[in-house]
């Protein structure tokens, strides 16, 4: 799915270089690469604060912690997600309340969360699903209204521009009151290791998110809150920090893949392509994600594998039919997108390093089997 060697070789000179300066330095934990790497980040994103994690799930729960939500308030979030989502909900005791995602976008669906919305709401958790952002816009307008909280799960969309209705871009993970995101290796900012990073342009909580990940503590040995302990260490910060100078072209080049495979489907009614909205930057590839229309998904995921083409199904359970979240008060009728995608979708491989070879020997394989 991912060919993290190629994409190593292009940039193996830099980043040696660099982690052999933070071996040789010794500062391993909170050293100036750590350091420098928030700062570009910042400037990158253009947002003010960005607080480093050990990963993208701690990364949700120190937002949800620093928020102060409490045991009972319900956290809205979508279906149709990556299980680190609801997992932090429900590890802090707060209840998840699970919703639809527009059968387009694969995001979240706004009628979904004002139907879901209670006395005891108090936040939203938009997931930027596969690269490409939910609809803020209107996301932050029901927030206002209803005075919730609005925390972006960015660990699949680092680097793509949200566009406003009047032509304004931001960055994903900059525009609720709070994002986190994942530096995992297959995120398109990934280390080679773990990591993920808190995200908020609002400064007292980003102080106390500070806090939050060192052990409660603001001052040395005081300990004011209860905290966890969550770090992102020099040697991934240094990677990291090659990378993001070369994020732009690297989600360039998931846009130029992405391009080439929209093409080869272009004239086939059973297979349903990415939707974008708006310009090619507001959507960043994480995951190039079909729906194959009158086909046999599992089939044509074996077909793929048995050709030696790696491919995805993302997801095929929705969250509101896992054991650990089950909740007698869902109602199936509220679930038809999810219950529908999950049967339809497909990812193909998607990264850096794809050929015009590869992808036509993909989608060619793809086309004779869903024809077939
Ligand atoms: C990857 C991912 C996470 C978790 O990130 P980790 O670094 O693996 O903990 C959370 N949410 C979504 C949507 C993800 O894709």
């Amino acid at each position: 799915m991912v060919d993290l060697k190629g994409q190593y070789n292009t940039i193996k000179d830099a980043v040696d270089k660099s982690v052999l300066e933070v071996l040789d330095s010794t500062a391993y934990i909170n050293g100036p690469k750590v350091h420098e790497f928030q700062k570009n980040l910042e400037n990158y994103l253009d947002v003010k604060h960005v607080i480093p994690c050990a990963n993208g799930t701690d990364a949700l729960q120190i937002a949800m912690m620093g928020l102060g939500l409490k045991p009972g308030d319900e956290v809205i979030t979508a279906d149709f997600t990556f299980a680190a989502t609801v997992e932090v909900i429900a590890l802090l005791q707060l209840t998840p309340v699970l919703v639809d995602v527009d059968p387009n976008s694969f995001n979240i669906e706004v009628d979904a969360i004002k139907k879901a919305i209670t006395p005891k709401t108090k936040a939203i958790v938009p997931v930027h699903l596969f690269g490409q952002c939910a609809n803020m816009e209107a996301i932050m307008e029901l927030a206002k209204e209803h005075n919730l909280f609005v925390i972006e799960d960015n660990a699949q969309a680092i680097g793509a521009n949200y566009t406003y209705s009047n032509g304004k871009k931001a960055k994903a993970g900059t525009i609720g009151h709070v994002a986190s995101t994942s530096f995992f290796p297959s995120k398109n900012l990934g280390c080679y290791g773990d990591g993920g990073a808190i995200f908020t342009n609002d400064d007292d909580l980003a102080h106390t998110i500070r806090g939050i990940v060192n052990h409660g503590m603001y001052v040395r040995y005081h300990h004011d809150v209860v905290g966890v302990n969550s770090r992102l260490d020099s040697i991934q910060a240094a990677i990291l920090d090659i990378k993001l100078k070369r994020l732009d072209a690297f989600n360039k080049a998931r846009q130029k893949a992405a391009n080439a495979y929209d093409k080869a489907f272009e004239t086939h009614t059973d297979i349903i392509t990415p939707f974008r909205e708006g310009s090619e930057d507001n959507h960043v590839f994480h995951q190039y994600t079909l729906r194959v229309l009158n086909t046999d998904r599992d089939a044509l995921a074996k077909h793929l594998n048995d050709n030696g083409i790696p491919c995805g199904v993302y997801y095929p359970i929705p969250l509101h039919l896992q054991k650990a979240y089950q909740d007698s008060r869902y109602n199936e009728a509220d679930f038809t997108v999810t219950n529908q995608l999950v049967k339809e979708v497909i990812s193909l491989p998607m990264h850096t390093e794809l050929d015009d070879n590869q992808i036509e020997f993909i989608t060619s394989t793809v086309i004779n089997f869903v024809n077939s």
